[in-house]
């Protein structure tokens, strides 16, 4: 599941990448992108991936919802024994599904995460207030809320169940992966930088998510 609002710049290296990937394994493999109404030439791109390539589905919103509502419309739709959700940026390296699906094979883990140990190359105050907010939800929340987790993880399809499950409607996902319980393994690696293009999230996007996740 790779959620894309406006990502024509580093579509086209993600889908490269990560079919690499993808097609050195054994197993079968889907994309699905959700469009989350782009104002770019991201929605051709996915057309055009589409038509020439099976393993390519997409669905598009009307407009632009947000990161959290792409990927529950994408767990909503997945059918896949197991799930990856994955930024389109290449923050997220896509050399991990490997190790996460032989590791979630091995049986003994039901979701494999991925958690940057930096946060090199982010601006100073954005590193801040970030560390701040994790402070103080794992301050008050129950929830193990890990710091530098990110969305990019493999879950088996009983997980993904469960988190489909969970109706709410402001989502904050992070606590919701870790709410519905199950075993998570957890890969760590240094911050990557976006391949091309800029970041969606303007510091008063950031600080409005920060209060859904303390409020939800
Ligand atoms: N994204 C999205 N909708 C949004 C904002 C972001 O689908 O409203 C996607 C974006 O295309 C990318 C991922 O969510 O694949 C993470 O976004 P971004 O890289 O901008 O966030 P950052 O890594 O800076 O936190
Ligand atoms: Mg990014």
């Amino acid at each position: 599941i790779v959620p894309c609002y406006n990502e024509q710049e580093a579509l086209p290296i993600f889908y490269e990448e990560s079919t690499k990937v993808l097609a050195g394994m054994d197993c079968e493999y889907e994309f699905l992108f959700v469009n989350d109404g782009s104002k770019d030439g991201t929605l051709e791109l996915l057309k055009e991936f589409a038509k020439e390539d099976t393993h390519v589905t997409y669905i598009g919103f009307s407009r632009n919802f947000g990161k959290e509502a792409a990927m529950y419309a994408g767990l909503e739709q997945s059918n896949g024994d197991y799930v990856v959700i994955i930024d389109a940026d290449l923050q997220d390296p896509p050399e991990l599904i490997e190790e996460m699906y032989a590791t979630l094979l091995e049986g003994e883990y039901d979701c494999v995460g991925s958690r940057r140990v930096t946060r090199k190359g982010e601006s100073k105050i954005r590193s801040f207030f970030a560390r701040q907010f994790y402070k103080i939800i794992r301050k008050i929340s129950q929830t193990d809320i890990v710091d530098g987790a990110r969305d990019f993880r493999m879950m088996t399809r009983q997980m993904v169940d469960s988190i489909i499950s969970v109706k709410e409607y402001n989502r904050f996902s992070k606590g919701i992966f870790a709410w519905v319980g199950y075993r998570t393994k957890w890969l760590e690696f240094e911050n990557i930088q976006r391949v091309c293009g800029t970041t969606k999230w303007s510091f008063w996007g950031l600080f409005i998510y920060a209060i859904d996740g303390i409020v939800a």
